[in-house]
Order: structure tokens, then sequence, then C-alpha cells
């Protein structure tokens, strides 16, 4: 019971494969009363059910101030606090660098980054009251090898955003008692990836994969459950890569 009676709110939780669901489902089992958000309220709703009864279904986008604000407002007048914000809705395109508009730039940024710094802005101040919390926020190996498999160059650099943001809030709240790291996630089998990938491809990827398998989503929670929990209480600033091997740096 790592986060026995902790408060934690994970974005983008409601797909069912994803890395979100997995992290809420492992945080419950942990202790934690769970705050799921995505973009829709019956799929939020559904999967914080099927947690239990104690835990919270949001609708909100990330990207959106006034969503964002209102979320934070249920989950305080429920919970009265926040201990773990875990950023994780993202979204991807496999773009060519000529190819991206302005529109793709603002959905890609807009999601993993401004939604990362509005939500963040947003249970920071709960957390400065409390003199404690967690923040993880769920960046990519394609920001650190400049693309990954799915990614364009702008979800490169949206997801590269989002070290520096984590990094340079980890520097602001450290004498809070507010650690802010990241995750690095390699290829993992996710709604994002599935149906993708020819089975060439798969065997091309997984030669440059020490562990050779593709990741699941319970590897990323099983690290989140560790960034998030006081398993990791020295640690802030941190990018903790879940990629099997496939960047050693
Ligand atoms: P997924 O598509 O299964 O889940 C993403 C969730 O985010 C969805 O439920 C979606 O509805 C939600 N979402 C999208 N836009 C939103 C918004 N504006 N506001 C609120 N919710 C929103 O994807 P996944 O594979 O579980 O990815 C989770 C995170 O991990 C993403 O940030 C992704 O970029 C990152 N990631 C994934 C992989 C991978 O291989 N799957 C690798 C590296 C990083």
């Amino acid at each position: 019971m790592l986060l026995k009676d902790k408060v934690a709110i994970v974005t983008g939780a409601a797909s069912p494969r994803g890395l979100g669901r997995s992290t809420a489902k492992l945080f419950a089992e942990n202790g934690a009363k769970v705050v799921i958000i995505d973009l829709n309220e019956e799929a939020s709703v559904l999967a914080a059910k099927e947690l239990g009864a104690e835990h919270l279904g949001l609708a909100a986008n990330v990207a959106d101030e006034k969503d964002v604000e209102r979320a934070i407002e249920q989950v305080i007048a429920k919970y009265g606090r926040v201990d773990v914000l875990v950023n994780n809705a993202g979204i991807s395109q496999p773009l060519k660098i000529m190819d991206i508009k302005r529109a793709n730039y603002d959905a890609v940024l807009d999601v993993s980054l401004r939604g990362t710094l509005l939500m963040s802005q947003a249970v920071i101040p709960f957390m400065r009251k409390q003199k404690s919390g967690s923040i993880v926020c769920i960046s990519s190996v394609s920001a650190q090898r400049g693309g990954g498999i799915f990614g364009g160059p702008h979800y490169s650099a949206a997801k590269a955003g989002v070290l520096g943001l984590a990094r340079a809030m980890a520097r602001e709240l450290g004498p809070d008692s507010i650690r802010v790291n990241c995750i690095a996630p390699g290829l993992i089998q996710t709604d994002i990836t599935a149906g993708k990938l020819s089975d060439e491809q798969r065997l091309n990827i997984l030669t440059g994969i020490p562990l050779n398998r593709l990741g699941d989503a319970i590897d990323v929670a099983r690290a989140a459950l560790f960034l998030a929990s006081d398993l990791s209480s020295y640690s802030t600033g941190i990018t903790l890569d879940v990629n099997g091997g496939m960047l050693i740096h």
C-alpha cells in the first residue's frame, strides 16, 4: 500500500489499454483515491467506477484553463487535497517535418505541453499548502532520440518541452517538498500504437531492444508508482527511462 489514503490525479486515464488507465489501477491497488481526468465524461466516470466507489471520473480538456480549474475544484470539494498528479494525456501524429501545419503543432503541443503546465499550475497551490506532493510527467523516448516510431518532430518537441518544464518545476518547487519527475517510455503497446505495426516492422524494432519485447502499460505504471510514492523520496528532476534498453545513454 504505497499510496495509502493519497489523492492521485491521472490525466488521459480513460483509454482502456492506455498507460494512464494502468497507472490509475495500480495506484488504486496501492490505496490511493484516484481521479481520472479525460476528454469524455462517460468514459472517465466508467473507468473510475471500475476501480471502486471511492474514486472519481471527470471530463476535462487538459489544454483548457477553465476545464482544468473546474476539475480541480471538484477534486478539492470531494477530497480536500491533492498528493499526486500524473500528467499523462498526450496525442501523437506520424508526420514528416514539412507536413506539420499550424493545426498539427497546436494540437500536439497543446495536450502534452500546455496540458502539463495548466494541470501542474492548478494543483501546485494545494501541494504548497500541504508542503508535499509528487508530479509525474509522461515524456517519451522520442524526446531523447529525436523521434519515436509514431510521433512526428512536433511530438518530439512537445515531449522534450515536457522534460524541460518538469526539471524547471523541480527546481522551483523543491523547497516546498514537491517533487517533479519524468518518465520516458519507449514503445509501449497501447491504443496509440495498436494495429500500426507490420510483423516486419515489429521484428526490426525488437532487434534494437535488448529486453527483446515491446513494453506493456504496467511497465510504465510501476515506474509511475515509484515516482509518485515515497520510494523515490530523494529524487526530483529525474527522467526515468522505461524502454527495455532501446536507448542506453
Ligand atoms: P492512449 O491514446 O491510449 O491514451 C491517451 C489518453 O489521453 C486518451 O484516453 C485520450 O482521450 C486522452 N487525451 C487526449 N487528449 C486529451 C486532452 N486534451 N485532455 C484530456 N485527455 C486527453 O495513449 P497511451 O499510449 O496510453 O499514451 C499515454 C501517454 O504516454 C501519452 O502522453 C503518450 O504520448 C505517452 N507515450 C506513449 C508511448 C507508447 O508507446 N504508447 C510511448 C511514449 C510516450
